[in-house]
């Protein structure tokens, strides 16, 4: 069977295009709010490279593409989930 070609995104850190399953997915969902690898809506990426999940402007960056203002709260859920790259 034939493989399908794989969905590339840019990482809004680096501005590298990878395959999306290489990629941290951060969504804006319409009902839930910033959500982390789920939700439908605006999405924005970042590689799984520690530059690019540890770079100081990463909120600002994701605001920006996002279009919203990120909590806290979904800062505590990332880094549990970067937790595991380490
Ligand atoms: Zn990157």
């Amino acid at each position: 069977m034939r493989q399908k070609s794989p969905v590339m995104r840019k990482c809004i850190s680096c501005r590298t295009t990878f395959d999306r399953n290489n990629l941290l997915k951060i969504t804006k969902d319409h009902k839930l709010g910033i959500m982390l690898n789920q939700g439908m809506g605006r999405s924005a990426y970042i590689c799984k490279s520690k530059k690019c999940y540890t770079d100081s402007k990463l909120k600002k960056k994701l605001q920006k593409a996002l279009k919203s203002i990120i909590y806290h709260d979904f800062f505590d859920i990332f880094e549990r989930e970067i937790a595991n790259y380490k």
